[in-house]
């Protein structure tokens, strides 16, 4: 079977360390072993709309900085098609189609929609394209094909879903669509990184977040600015590593190379440290001593040596913005080509491909002749 990814993200904002931790930072990677036959990354600005419909030029603003972070993050579309959702109306056939297989009561039941709910204060008034919005991202992923979506763990119950909607479909209908595995990071602290307040996810809705293209000063602030362990009040006090944010972005992001070129950020006026591991260094944390702001001039390097690249690439591909359109409108067109493949697919198995079955007029004609 062939080795089909696909993910995406909404066009709500630029993309934050989150969003590189837990999806796109895998992504790049999955694309460079060459072992994947297709990779679909796609921008859902439909998705997007539907808790941002009074909002539409935000939507449209973000689509080119999400594409400028993809690119930025080392996404090639050489390798990689990467697309509009808007611009593929096969999808929202699909999804009509598989709305017919899906209760109610199934959809209330998904743990992430009924969070995501309660964050927006939807209350009562939820659009109902909102709350189908699972059944949506299944028409993504089997347009595609896809059997493999690298995504945060936040979209657990989506991929769920998709597989129900595909076992369902190929039950009643025959064996056309595929089921999607999930691919959750392999580090805990990418599953779902909390924002820097210390609030359970980083998003883009929260404003909590450290963004892939923050400039250099705007990171430092907001690193400087974050929250730590509440009970860490003296330098001497010893200090809590779990839940304390600073030490969850550093087992995202710190390598053991780092304790070497970053070593200066432990030399102060009163008391200087050698570390060669995270560990070492949680260790003296916890022991007390050892003050907040070393550790996050050394977390500020270790996020700086992975944005300063993405910065300066960024900065490179948006001095052409009609070529990243261009690169799109490329993307849109060859995603378009394969997702209008499958839902022909779908057609026949659905019965509903009237004018391309010549059988089914000529059984018609004798049946009506002999009567
Ligand atoms: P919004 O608030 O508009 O939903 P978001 O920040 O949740 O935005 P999405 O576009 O919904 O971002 O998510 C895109 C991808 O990034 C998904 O694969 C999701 O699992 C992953 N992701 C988002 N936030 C995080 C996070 N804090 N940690 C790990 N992965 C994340
Ligand atoms: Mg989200």
């Amino acid at each position: 079977m062939k080795k089909i990814i696909l993910t995406g993200d909404r066009p709500t904002g630029r993309l934050h360390i989150g969003h590189y931790v837990g999806s796109l930072r895998r992504r790049v990677e999955l694309q460079n072993s060459g072992e994947y036959d297709e990779i679909y990354v796609f921008i859902a600005d439909a998705q997007a709309l539907t808790d941002n419909i009074d909002n539409p030029e935000k939507v449209r603003q973000n689509v080119i900085e999400v594409a400028l972070d993809y690119l930025a993050a080392g996404l090639d579309p050489e390798k990689t098609t990467i697309f509009i959702q808007s611009q593929i109306p096969e999808l929202c056939e699909l999804s009509f189609y598989y709305m017919d297989l899906v209760t109610v009561s199934r959809l209330q039941r998904n743990p992430t929609v009924k969070t995501e709910i309660k964050m927006r204060g939807f209350n009562e008034s939820i659009p109902v394209g909102f709350f189908t919005y699972p059944i949506s991202q299944a028409a993504d992923i089997t347009a595609f094909k896809a059997n493999i979506v690298p995504v945060g763990e936040d979209q657990e119950p989506m991929l769920e879903q998709a597989r129900e909607i595909v076992r369902k479909f190929n039950s009643v209908y025959g064996p056309v669509l595929v089921e999607p595995e999930i691919l959750l990071p392999e580090n805990s602290a990418c599953l779902r990184l909390p924002g820097t307040d210390g609030k359970a996810k980083m998003s883009k809705s929260l404003g909590n977040c450290i963004y892939l293209s923050d400039p250099s000063d705007v990171v430092w602030a907001k690193v400087k600015g974050m929250y730590t362990d509440p009970g860490h009040l003296q330098v001497s006090d010893p200090g809590k590593v779990e839940g304390n944010t600073v030490f969850t972005y550093l087992d995202a992001f710190c390598r053991p190379e780092h304790f070497g070129r970053f070593a200066d950020c432990f030399v102060g006026k009163k008391q200087s440290f050698t570390f060669n591991s995270l560990d070492e260094l949680k260790d003296q944390y916890r022991a007390g001593g050892l003050g907040d702001m070393m550790v996050k001039k050394f977390l500020y390097e270790v996020l700086e040596d992975t944005l300063a690249p993405m910065r300066a690439r960024r900065a490179m591909f948006e001095q052409d913005i009609p070529a990243v359109y261009e690169m799109l409108r490329k993307g849109c067109e060859r995603a378009r080509a394969k997702a209008s493949k499958t839902l022909a697919e779908v057609r026949n198995a659905m019965k509903i491909n009237y004018f391309d079955d010549a059988e089914l007029i000529s059984q018609q004609s004798e049946m009506f002749k002999n009567k």
